[in-house]
């Protein structure tokens, strides 16, 4: 599907809940594409893209911000403390803080260097054991630790149970984000951002639709 058309289906999606036209953030998950592909989408304009891992993302847009230097990034992947330094200078948003040693980590990072990403708190809806993020009913406590160290939080992400219907799990991040004052949602992928647009995403991460599917 071309750049045009998820664009347009945002728009639509936007419009049918009632939201603003440009409300919602698409990220275009570029992980493991070739980068013909990940060239035709910039080519095309879009400047904002998710990547999984630091190592991977540093390679693939090191040389490519060099021609494009407004290229926003976010990391949609797990975070480990040991690469927080790195990600902090690349990501402009991490999308998975999701334990105490990583938000005092990136918390330590603000303060050194004056400004942070926008963090999004990633909340495990489905309670999945083999899947990150805290727990929906840790959440709270998770969000209020955080505060306490001043780190600025953009919203909560969620990755929904690929066998489940994810409209529940959006309603749930949705609940947490309200009760907890935090603008930001984090979700919707290929195959359900317009559920998550009705739902109230602002940031939908989209992969496979845009780029054609990964290979290996
Ligand atoms: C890969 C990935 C996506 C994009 O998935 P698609 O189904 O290809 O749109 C979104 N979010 C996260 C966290 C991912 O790892």
């Amino acid at each position: 599907m071309s750049l045009a058309e998820i664009t347009a289906r945002i728009a639509r999606a936007e419009a049918a809940a009632g939201r603003a036209p440009g409300s919602v953030t698409l990220i275009a998950v570029s992980k493991v594409q070739p980068e013909a592909r990940v060239r035709a989408v910039l080519a095309q304009g879009h400047r904002i893209f998710g990547e999984n891992r630091v190592q991977e993302a540093a390679e693939r847009w090191t040389p490519l911000r060099a021609e494009h230097p407004e290229i926003a990034l976010h990391l949609v992947g797990p975070l480990q403390t040991n690469k927080a330094r790195q990600a902090a200078e690349m990501f402009g948003a991490i999308h998975s803080l999701d334990r105490p040693r990583l938000a005092r980590r990136l918390a330590d990072l603000a303060q050194e260097r004056g400004s942070s990403p926008a963090l999004f708190v990633q909340v495990n809806t489905g309670a999945e054991p083999q899947k990150a993020g805290v727990l929906p009913d840790a959440a709270d406590t998770f969000i209020d630790d955080c505060r306490k160290m001043d780190l600025p939080l953009a919203g909560l992400m969620c990755l929904p149970p690929a066998d489940e219907d994810p409209d529940p799990h959006f309603d749930l991040l949705g609940r947490i984000a309200a009760r907890n004052g935090l603008p930001g949602l984090s979700m919707g992928m290929s195959g359900d951002f317009e559920q998550a647009i009705a739902r109230g995403a602002t940031h939908i991460r989209v992969g496979s639709a845009i780029f054609g599917a990964r290979e290996g």
